[in-house]
């Protein structure tokens, strides 16, 4: 379905952003990993994709809490494979304190990358899509760009920020074949996650357990764990020519949340 195209999928050495990057690898696309981690996993990884499908795959480990480097990741990408046609902005973090708590530093990572990061990247790989006349851009936003929890400020304000940037984008490339959507998921079990769990039990004052079943659990009227393979399978639905009228949107994948 994409074969020959090619995709960037930011913050993709682990969790949602590896399940998509698989997922449009299943589909014939070439693949740009980013995101960290140890250099050999990464390798494996890598070489792991290119082998299942019989796609290429490239790695390139851009900060993209730097502008520069997300303009630089669409480089390399485009001088690599010839094109970026699907854009997938989804590397982001999280950090949990009460807001008069709240870290100023953390304040500035998470705007950086999981707000600014996207307009960066898409602000160089709109042109070459526009020439082409034929692009995929999707955010995975969360479900807090649709509602807010408390402690999470910084997250929910870059979340809500990337529903914005996701409409804007969409009006402004509507008529050259591009899409450009966001991706709401509720909790998916990945290592973002996980590591929030200690700082939310101390936010609350409950065990960690608690947490998991009470805080995390009770907003998903599913009381199930989203998987990533579920996220992986509405990007690539998202990236097909079937989805080719679907831009502006926010798709819910949250096992009905923010339908209470
Ligand atoms: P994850 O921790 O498994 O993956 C995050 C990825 O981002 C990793 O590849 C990491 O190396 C990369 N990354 C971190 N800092 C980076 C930087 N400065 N530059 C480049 N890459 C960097 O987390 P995940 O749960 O898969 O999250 C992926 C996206 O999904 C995030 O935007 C997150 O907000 C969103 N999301 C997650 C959930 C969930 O429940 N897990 C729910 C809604 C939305």
């Amino acid at each position: 379905m994409l074969k020959g195209k090619t995709a960037v999928v930011t913050g993709s050495t682990s969790g949602i952003g590896l399940a998509i990057a698989k997922g449009l690898a299943g589909e014939g696309c070439n693949i740009v990993l980013n995101g960290f981690g140890d250099a050999g996993e990464i390798e494996k990884l890598r070489a792991g994709i290119e082998a299942e499908h019989g796609v290429k795959v490239a790695y390139n480990a851009a900060d993209l809490t730097k502008g520069s480097e997300c303009a630089a990741l669409i480089k390399f990408a485009e001088d690599t494979f010839g094109s970026v046609d699907v854009l997938v902005n989804n590397a982001g973090v999280q950090h949990v304190a009460p807001i008069e708590e709240f870290p100023a530093d953390k304040w500035d990572l998470i705007i950086a990358l999981n707000l600014s990061a996207a307009f960066h990247a898409t602000r160089a790989a709109v042109p070459g899509m526009k020439a082409r006349k034929w692009g995929r851009i999707i955010n995975t936003a969360s479900a807090h760009a649709l509602v807010a929890s408390p402690f999470k400020s910084a997250y929910v304000a870059a979340k809500h920020g990337i529903a914005g940037l996701t409409k804007t984008v969409a009006l402004e490339t509507a008529t050259f074949g591009i899409t450009c959507n966001a991706i709401c998921p509720g909790y998916v079990w990945t290592p973002l996650v996980e590591k929030q769990i200690p700082d939310t039990a101390k936010a609350r004052g409950m065990t960690e357990e608690q947490v998991k079943h009470d805080v995390i659990l009770a907003a998903q009227p599913t009381k199930e764990f989203i998987t990533v393979e579920e996220v992986a399978a509405l990007a690539v639905f998202l990236a097909s020519d079937a989805a080719r009228s679907i831009t502006g949107s926010m798709q819910q994948i949250d096992g009905g949340w923010v339908a209470e």
